[in-house]
């Protein structure tokens, strides 16, 4: 069976970054503790952006935690912690299932995810420079730059930037271009080529409208002014021509 999208499990996320809760099939049980569905909004670990956590409520009730989220091509597999008996496990291949996001989690990792993308259009508009890794925590994010100097006035500048963007409101939209076309504009990537992914038809643009598009996989806030003020908390020397720029947010947001 192959959803919508044309993959074994239909990626919600990818199409409605608030989705919170969502019905499911599940289609295949690999072991007593991971479930394989037909679609859902629970995001796999992908990108630095870390997995999702949330619930899978099955038939007659019984909660499942689900602790982990992962994709392997064109499925998502959701680990969970309970301990279901045999007779629970034969009862649940085929039956509807109500998924729920853990949203306190997944909004905050939407928030840093989107702060990033200004941090990398700023260092990128600014300085020319393109991203060589980068994380997303709860509570952080950093991501490294292919950049030769951080002077402390280089960094009042990206802050006074990201900050701008930030309070300008602007929205974040998402679309997706032919693979082949995406490619070729270069502005679009900012991952050196061998990190970019393969044999996809299609490549999803992630775009803070007026400002700055890149091509990603993950979940964004709507509009930059839901991120809230952005602090760079931290910055390390990698090498020569390899700086980290790790982000905070502004409590209560
Ligand atoms: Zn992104």
């Amino acid at each position: 069976m192959i959803s919508a999208d044309g993959n074994l499990t239909e990626m919600l996320f990818l199409y409605d970054h608030y989705l919170k809760e969502f019905e499911a099939i599940v289609l295949e049980i690999p072991d007593n503790r991971s479930i394989v569905l037909d679609k859902t909004a629970l995001y796999p670990r992908g990108g630095g952006q870390p997995s999702d956590r949330g619930w899978l409520e099955v038939e007659g009730g019984k909660r499942l935690t689900v602790t982990e989220s992962s994709k392997d091509h064109d499925k998502v597999t959701h680990f969970f912690s309970e301990d279901l008996s045999p007779e629970e496990l034969s009862k649940l291949k085929g039956s509807t299932i109500k998924g729920v996001v853990d949203w306190e989690l997944r909004y905050k990792h939407m928030r840093h995810h989107t702060a990033l993308h200004i941090l990398s259009g700023v260092v990128y508009h600014e300085f020319g420079s393109r991203i060589t890794g980068g994380q997303i925590y709860p509570e952080r994010a950093r991501l490294d730059f292919t950049l030769d100097d951080l002077s402390k006035e280089r960094l009042g500048i990206i802050e006074a930037d990201m900050n701008r963007i930030v309070s300008e409101n602007r929205e974040v939209k998402t679309f997706w271009l032919g693979a082949e076309e995406a490619l070729q504009k270069k502005e679009l990537y900012r991952l050196s080529a061998d990190l970019l992914p393969k044999g996809l038809d299609k490549l999803r643009i992630v775009d803070i409208v007026g400002f700055d598009a890149q091509l990603d996989g993950g979940t964004h806030v709507s509009k930059t002014g839901e991120i809230g003020r952005i602090r760079i908390s931290k910055t390390e020397n990698k090498g020569k021509d390899n700086k980290r720029i790790e982000i905070v947010l502004a409590p209560g947001n």
